[in-house]
């Protein structure tokens, strides 16, 4: 079967590999579309700290089922799931605490295992969930799940005002996500179209960046507190400072993303704001419900989320156009059909 292999930083090609074997335990899925995230672009750039090459990117997957398991009707052949590209050990700490999302040997796909960029997949049946989606909606249920799981991490209730800084998938996952708790939120980027599209999710606020002070257009918006929840999700020292730095005296800040160099900090600033200071990484079942129900209510704007889709063949040009110039793509998706 196909593949697109990356095997070294910049340099993926279209290959011929083995199909999987299946197994009595995993289930073989045909994939149909696979979402490219900020991570796979990292990946790409040499600079994802947990990639190991060669590597088959992709995360974000909808797929179809080949063989009918007959025993449960939700999973017949032909059934159209989402998956959870983790794995848990079920032995380590977080295992143990009930929380797999953070298994300290998660081996998510395309990032430390090969993952979906190819024409078939195995993977056990508990990591694969139905829905009444487009392909291109179950292709956004993950990104928005490490949204949602950031949301319930930073306790965000209806009292709340929360500042999301970065507006893609994840950061618009985090929109609705709180937008479900009925909490206030303002989005900070540097691109108006993402901030456009961050309203169209829900966002009530939007501050610019590099065009507005971001200090004094927050305290504008929160009474001069700062905002109750600051939620981080680019993984910039810039804006992980800033967090800690805008967020109101108690509050909470939740860190999604990834800093690529080490973050300096006024630690003053922890003390004496009493702060809670979460890190969140992936998500758990119960998000990939949440967000399948709320891509099911029709209130997101899909379309306008998915900037292009490539079939396999142009999903290296597509990787290698997406690197030369981050800013003009929203999110890409490569078809396998
Ligand atoms: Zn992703
Ligand atoms: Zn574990």
């Amino acid at each position: 079967m196909r593949a697109l292999v990356l095997r070294k930083p910049g340099q993926a090609y279209l290959e011929t590999i083995a199909d999987p074997a299946t197994t009595d335990t995993t289930v073989l899925l045909r994939v149909r579309m696979v979402g490219l995230c900020g991570s796979d672009l990292n990946s790409f750039r040499g600079l994802n700290p947990l990639v190991t090459y060669p590597r088959i990117l992709g995360h974000e997957v909808s797929a179809t089922i080949v063989e009918d398991l007959g025993r449960e009707a939700v999973l017949r052949g032909g059934t159209n799931v989402t998956v959870s590209p983790y794995t848990n050990c079920g032995q380590c700490s977080s295992c143990l605490r009930g929380r797999p999302n953070a298994c300290q040997f998660n081996q998510t796909l395309g990032v430390q295992r090969d993952g979906a960029l190819t024409e078939f997949i195995l993977l056990p049946r508990e990591k694969l969930y139905p829905a009444n989606l487009t392909l291109k909606e179950l292709c956004l249920v993950e990104p928005l799940t490490v949204g949602f799981h950031a949301v319930t991490r930073g306790r965000v209730t209806a009292n709340d005002t929360v500042a999301i800084w970065g507006c893609g998938g994840v950061g618009l996952g985090v929109v609705a996500a709180a937008n479900s708790r009925h909490a206030r939120t303002i989005c900070i980027d540097v691109d108006d179209e993402k901030l456009d599209l961050a309203r169209m999710a829900g966002a009530q606020l939007t501050i610019n960046s590099t065009q507005e002070p971001l200090h004094e257009r927050l305290l504008e918006m929160t009474g001069g507190r700062g905002p109750d929840v600051a939620i981080e999700a680019i993984g910039t020292a810039a804006t992980f400072r800033a967090a800690v730095e805008e967020v109101a005296f108690t509050g909470r800040v939740v860190y999604i993303g990834y800093a690529k160099e080490p973050v300096s900090y006024e630690t003053r600033l922890f003390v004496q704001k009493e702060l809670d200071i979460i890190g969140s990484r992936n998500a758990l079942p119960a998000d990939f419900e949440a967000v399948i129900k709320l891509l099911e209510a029709q209130t997101f704007p899909i379309d306008q989320a998915v900037s292009l889709v490539v079939p396999l063949e142009q999903a290296a040009d597509a990787l290698r156009s997406w690197s030369d110039n981050p800013s003009r793509f929203r999110k890409i998706m490569v078809s396998m059909d």
